[in-house]
């Protein structure tokens, strides 16, 4: 699933491209088409949503979900099997598919784009996001570390991949209560989730099944993770990695280094 890193190599790639171009239609998934004259300001990340500003403070919001992908062609023609949107400018496609036909793309208002920045709590990468505030954060919470990283309301960015291994990294079980969680901890965590998501961002993000950056390579951060998705493998310490369900989703750590605070 696309998270801060992806989103964030995706933006980085769109805008570079994007600037300037002209939009002029958008087809939707039903086979209708939106005719829409305007010009691509910029493109930026606001959680683990793409948006496209627009002359005229209209905007586009563009979310991958689970498996979508967001391909840039300088090919107006340029399709893809699983297509959902397709944004066509004076310089080439912007192809947003996804198998699992989740994926969204919204024109919006400044209003609802404000909207959207409200519903997100502070942005992993954010400057904002000071220890203070976070342990502060952590003792308003009355859920596991797990739980609380996920939820985009406390702090957004972050999804199953980078959470698993920024526990891991700080020795805190996934399964620990925010309260239980010490300064020292607390530091040590903070630190490991900057570092981690700034060392994906300078890898383009971890590819597993589907996710692509907006040129159409892969990440390649999945070769640094340690415990995603490595249940039964020995970690480090010698120990076998596991993996647990919570919720649906799946949690992985290693039982002997990451204790429950
Ligand atoms: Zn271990």
């Amino acid at each position: 699933m696309p998270e801060l890193p992806e989103v964030a190599t995706i933006v980085g790639e769109l805008d570079a491209v994007l600037r300037k171009a002209r939009i002029l239609t958008i087809e939707n998934p039903d086979g209708g088409k939106t005719h829409l004259r305007a010009e691509i300001r910029k493109v930026e990340r606001v959680g683990k949503n793409v948006v496209l500003h627009l002359s005229g403070k209209k905007y586009i919001v563009l979310h991958l979900r689970v498996t979508g992908q967001l391909i840039f062609s300088k090919d107006k023609k340029y399709t893809d099997k699983y297509k959902r949107f397709k944004i066509i400018f004076d310089k080439g496609a912007l192809v947003l598919s996804d198998r699992r036909k989740w994926a969204t793309c919204k024109i919006i208002s400044e209003k609802e784009l404000k909207q959207l920045r409200l519903s997100l709590g502070i942005d992993a990468l954010s400057d904002k996001l000071t220890l203070a505030e976070f342990t502060d954060l952590l003792k308003r919470s009355k859920t596991s570390i797990y739980s609380f990283l996920l939820n985009q309301k406390r702090i957004s960015g972050l999804g199953n991949i980078y959470v698993n291994e920024v526990l891991y990294i700080s020795g805190i079980h996934p399964k620990t209560e925010t309260s239980n969680i010490d300064k020292k901890h607390a530091q040590k965590l903070l630190k490991a989730i900057k570092k981690t998501i700034t060392n994906a961002i300078e890898h383009k993000g971890t590819s597993f099944s589907d996710y692509k950056t907006a040129s159409g390579a892969s990440g390649g951060y999945q070769k640094f993770l340690k415990v995603f998705r490595r249940e039964g493998e020995k970690c480090r310490c010698g120990a076998y990695i596991k993996r647990e369900k919570n919720s649906g989703r799946s949690m992985f750590y290693c039982p002997k280094e990451q204790q429950v605070l």
